[in-house]
């Protein structure tokens, strides 16, 4: 049925290779999982992904990482999958759309002297599979060439009950809850995706030193959720200066450029996603909504 949800046993026994082919070859016998063709593994979740903005636009800026997008909506699934598929059957391509916006914005951002980005038209450059020139972005922050989309997916879940099926203890560097249904109701807040029992899920799957991202525009699920979260010991919230200085620690260097520039561009582009690049955070800047953000460092276990 509808209802029926698909669940890996154990990470190690989940099939990435139909999500990430050009990451994983397929299980070599039932039950068993998928070898890993480069070493890597899903490091940033989009936790109620719906329309799948954040992952789309954050793939092509986080190249060389794997992210995913799980939501429980099997027709939402379905389009953000089609639109995946899409978006890697046109080799080159970068959803004009997105990545750029957000590399741009960041860019701005981090004070750096970029330029507005111009409308980019299909050129020759995309028809033979080539990147198309994204003007005023910094050539680092563009995908290697021939990128296609390949470090992102989506999964049908429920990410209230199986997320520990999924990803082993401290696998993600990344998890997000952005514009979560807030369920206002008194006597429905137990279905909030965010609660004491499954922060220590949340916890579990996100390695010390790594992020997690709230964002609502909702000020009762807001105080709900950094509540919860402020309560949880292994937790330590960000200031907005420490938001904004995120990267700067260092991180894997580019050739010719200091690794934690690249990095805090990338940071920026984050936010600049979590804030304006979801469908829902879309929708409330329509609206002229208000929007509160949270971010929290995963602290290492005590011993
Ligand atoms: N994050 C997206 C955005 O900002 O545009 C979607 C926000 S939407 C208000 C909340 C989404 O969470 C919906 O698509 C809903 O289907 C999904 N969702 C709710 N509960 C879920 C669960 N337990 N597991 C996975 N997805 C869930």
């Amino acid at each position: 049925s509808i209802h029926h949800l698909e669940y890996p046993p154990s990470p190690e026994q989940m099939d990435w290779s139909t999500h990430f082919p050009t990451y994983f070859a397929p299980p070599p016998s039932e039950g068993e999982g998928s070898p890993s063709l480069k070493g890597k593994k899903v490091e940033f979740a989009d936790v109620g992904c719906g329309f799948g903005g954040l992952s789309i636009s954050l793939a092509p800026l986080f190249p060389d990482t794997l992210m995913l997008g799980l939501e429980i909506r099997v027709q939402v699934t379905q389009y953000v999958s089609d639109k995946i598929r899409a978006l890697r059957l046109n080799p080159g391509s970068v959803d004009p759309d997105n990545a750029d916006d957000v590399a741009a914005a960041a860019a701005d951002a981090a004070g750096q002297p970029v330029a507005k980005r111009q409308k980019v038209e299909a050129s020759e450059d995309s028809a033979s599979g080539k990147l198309a020139p994204v003007r005023g972005i910094k050539p680092e922050l563009m995908p290697p060439e021939g990128y296609a989309y390949g470090n992102v997916s989506v999964l049908r879940a429920n990410a209230m009950k199986f997320l520990p099926n999924f990803f082993e203890k401290g696998q993600l560097s990344k998890i997000f809850f952005l514009f979560p249904d807030p369920h206002f109701k008194q006597r429905k807040h137990k279905a909030r995706i965010i609660s004491p029992t499954l922060l220590a899920e949340y916890a579990y799957v996100l390695r010390p030193g790594g992020l997690l991202y709230t964002i609502t525009d909702v000020p009762d699920l807001h105080q709900w959720m950094t509540g919860h979260i402020g309560a949880f010991p292994l937790f330590h919230r960000l200031t907005e200066d420490e938001i904004d200085n995120l990267g700067l620690e260092g991180g894997e260097g580019v050739e010719g450029q200091s690794g934690s520039e690249l990095q805090r561009v990338r940071e920026r582009a984050v936010m600049e996603a979590v804030k304006r690049r979801t469908e829902e955070g879309k929708k409330v800047e329509r609206n002229q909504g208000g929007k509160e953000w949270s971010v929290w460092r995963r602290l290492p276990d005590p011993e």
